[in-house]
């Protein structure tokens, strides 16, 4: 196939704005195409070579670009970089060189697509010492043979300014119309695209086995699966309703959503947008590989921060810390990870993806063994709307966003790619911020775990309660202390240890170990949020909900010179609380 005849629709395409003609014109384009280019195509009408997962990029920078139209017109660089500014355009520059070019040029061997594409591919895996200059020679190769007209799209592919505009619904119009026997047939394309993310192997085997061949597409290990995604509500109400009166509700864990496939020991992970993200995660991989019970598997999970002492969930924000491509035998130390899997779409040859969520859930259970850093997400099944808000504030304060509520009817497929009301996220509208200390009261502690063993893993905090002259918890505070504090702080506590709850201590959890309020230390936190857990300004602003600080982290400050009376109080934390809402109110 010439590849004359791909630059002269794409001319066409870009002459139109309207969705419609730029479908037809690609219709026109798929149906002169050889089957055995169709894939081929495909990708470059988008300007790739490969479906985006693969990470194949043809990234020439425009300075080598420069240099090869340079070579291939016989031009000065400066002269190609000076019109280059008035058109800002290298394509439309490459165009312009060539025509005065032809003139002079008697032969040139005609370009197919194959040789277009062959090309660019080397071009795409040239790597090491020498690289540059092989994809320079083999661009000019390629424009020495091209059109005017060619070379400006051959330009603009290898630059990464195509942007022919051809969505991916596009792509699969065009290919329901040239091949499915009309629009209709968009569907079923949609969906086999939507398990695959290959436009390119839609259209391949849509040429070769028609409608049959697409209803027959199967989830692949090593393709990955387009994300289902969540729609919004801000009632436990609305939310309940929505849902048919009933649903699972899940921890919206803050990190970073990984769709991992399992293959034997081999194990992919893909990222939201579907990039393969393996080799981020080393530590995640294991995890995997240990936890998975399955030979073959796909299972979706949150990639969360974690202390590494404690186990509790950091912040999103540390996470940002493993986005990176050196020193990530360090990153995985200093910001170690726990998995949370809360979807599972394929077990050793079976396609889950139109099961009903419930039983889905059922196989997640069967087919994960559990442990400290790999976890079913935390869920509750409810029909009641104070069970459901009861269950958010809880994993706010544990550190969540808020929840993801989940359909458990017949039809709650996972609906590859698609935003709908099968999952609702309930999130809180505002991000606060807490920026003052606080001196809190240790009343109790919980033993440590790991490498926390024999000393404590967190301290239960109360605040003063002025008019009861108690104490209302309103933390578990587990960070900020160092290898010395953990040794200090037991036997600094040993004295003050008491049998149960002291009296003046109002608490609604369960410590290990209790303490007389005596010694008060400093804490720093991210915000205060309701909380049904701790017991601090219970019923104040809510009924059923204390306060409570999120990410408490010890600042270092033993406050030896307060008594626990002169701690921060319940009312103090209140107004905290409240000045948080009405700086947000302000903002
Ligand atoms: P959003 O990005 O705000 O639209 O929320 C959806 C995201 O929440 C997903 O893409 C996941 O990364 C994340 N998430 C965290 N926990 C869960 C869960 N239990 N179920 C589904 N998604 C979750």
């Amino acid at each position: 196939m010439r590849y004359q005849l791909v630059a002269d629709a794409y001319e066409k395409i870009e002459g139109t704005t309207k969705r419609l003609e730029m479908t037809d014109l690609l219709v026109d384009l798929l149906k002169k195409t050889p089957k055995e280019l169709i894939d081929k195509i495909v990708y470059l009408t988008q300007g790739k070579l490969y479906p985006d997962f693969m990470g194949v990029e043809i990234g020439v920078a425009e300075k080598l670009a420069v240099r090869a139209v340079a070579k291939a017109t016989g031009r000065g660089e400066k002269e190609i970089l000076d019109d280059l500014k008035k058109t800002g355009d290298l394509g439309e520059t490459a165009q312009k060189f060539l025509e005065k070019r032809l003139q002079a040029l008697l032969f040139y061997k005609p370009l197919t697509v194959e040789v277009v594409y062959q090309t660019l591919d080397k071009m795409a895996k040239a790597s090491g010492p020498g690289s540059m200059d092989q994809k320079i020679n083999l661009l000019t190769g390629l424009l020495t043979n091209a059109t005017p007209k060619e070379a400006k799209y051959i330009i603009r592919t290898v630059t990464g300014k195509l942007r022919l505009g051809i969505a991916d619904m596009t792509v699969l119009d065009a290919l329901a119309i040239a091949y499915g026997g009309g629009k209709e047939a968009r569907a079923e394309l949609e969906r086999a695209y939507n398990i695959s993310s290959d436009l390119g192997k839609v259209a391949r085997v849509l040429v070769e086995s028609g409608l049959e061949g697409i209803r027959k597409f199967k989830v692949s290990l090593g393709e990955p699966i387009r994300p289902m995604l969540a729609e919004r509500l801000s009632s436990p109400e609305e939310i309940l309703e929505k849902l048919g009166g009933k649903c699972i509700a899940e921890y919206k864990y803050d990190g970073e959503r990984i769709q991992a496939h399992k293959d034997g020991s081999r194990v992919i992970l893909f990222s939201r947008r579907l990039e393969n993200i393996t080799g981020q995660y080393p530590d995640a991989v294991e995890l995997i590989r240990n936890h998975l019970k399955p030979e073959k598997a796909i299972i979706e999970a949150e990639c969360v921060a974690v202390d590494p002492d404690t186990g509790e969930m950091r912040p999103f924000q540390e996470l940002m810390h493993r986005r990176r491509k050196y020193g990530i035998k360090e990153a995985i130390e200093e910001y170690p990870v726990s998995l949370f899997a809360f979807d599972v779409l394929y077990v050793d040859g079976k396609d889950l993806t139109l099961e009903p969520y419930p039983i889905r859930h059922e196989f997640l259970e069967k087919i994960v063994e559990e442990g400290d850093r790999f976890k079913i997400a935390h869920y509750l099944i409810t029909d009641n709307p104070e069970e459901l808000e009861r269950f958010f504030q809880e994993a706010i304060e544990n550190g969540c966003e808020g929840l993801v509520c989940k359909a458990v009817s017949e039809d709650s497929i996972y609906q590859a790619g698609a935003r709908g009301w099968l999952w609702i996220k309930y999130k809180r509208d505002y991000k606060s911020e807490m920026t003052d200390t606080v001196d809190l009261v240790v009343v109790g502690a919980f033993h440590g775990r790991g490498k926390r063993a024999g000393t404590y893993g967190a301290l239960l905090l109360a605040a003063y309660n002025k008019e009861n002259d108690t104490f209302e918890t309103v933390c578990k505070c587990g960070s900020g202390f160092t290898d010395e504090d953990l040794k200090k702080i037991p036997e600094m506590m040993k004295p003050h240890e008491i049998a149960h709850r002291h009296p003046r201590v109002n608490s609604a959890l369960e410590a290990d170990v209790w303490f007389e309020p005596k010694v008060v230390i400093e804490v720093i936190g991210a915000e205060i949020t309701l909380s049904p857990t701790h017991t601090c300004a219970m019923d104040r602003i809510r009924k059923g909900s204390g306060l409570a600080i999120r990410f408490p982290r010890f600042t270092g400050n033993y406050r030896l010179d307060k008594a626990p009376e002169d701690a921060t109080t319940v009312d103090e934390i209140l107004e905290m609380y409240k000045g948080q809402l009405k700086s947000i109110e302000a903002s």
